[in-house]
């Protein structure tokens, strides 16, 4: 999922992504900088944790495909919690 998809998804606008070697699951844990949320200006760090559902969770019909996102939430932060590197410019 890109920015752009991202940003679909939760109806927001992204402009910045944080990547770092630190960070064992990058495509389930993303940290984002958010410019706008509901059309509203917006200047945030944003990690958000995306769950994709596996086969096991499809087998047992808790989804309805490998990939589906079944859990999505976001906390705001100002330091990566994987690398210590400071996000949020002072
Ligand atoms: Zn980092």
């Amino acid at each position: 999922m890109n920015l752009i998809e991202l940003g679909e998804n939760t109806d927001s606008e992204y402009d910045h992504e944080h990547r770092c070697s630190a960070n064992k699951h990058p495509k389930a844990d993303r940290l984002v900088h958010c410019v706008t949320a509901h059309d509203e200006p917006f200047d945030s760090w944003q990690l958000h944790n995306i769950h994709y559902a596996d086969e096991t969770e499809v087998n047992l019909g808790e989804a309805d495909y490998v990939g589906e996102i079944t859990y999505h939430s976001m906390i705001l932060v100002n330091y990566c919690p994987f690398c210590g590197a400071q996000l949020k410019q002072s």
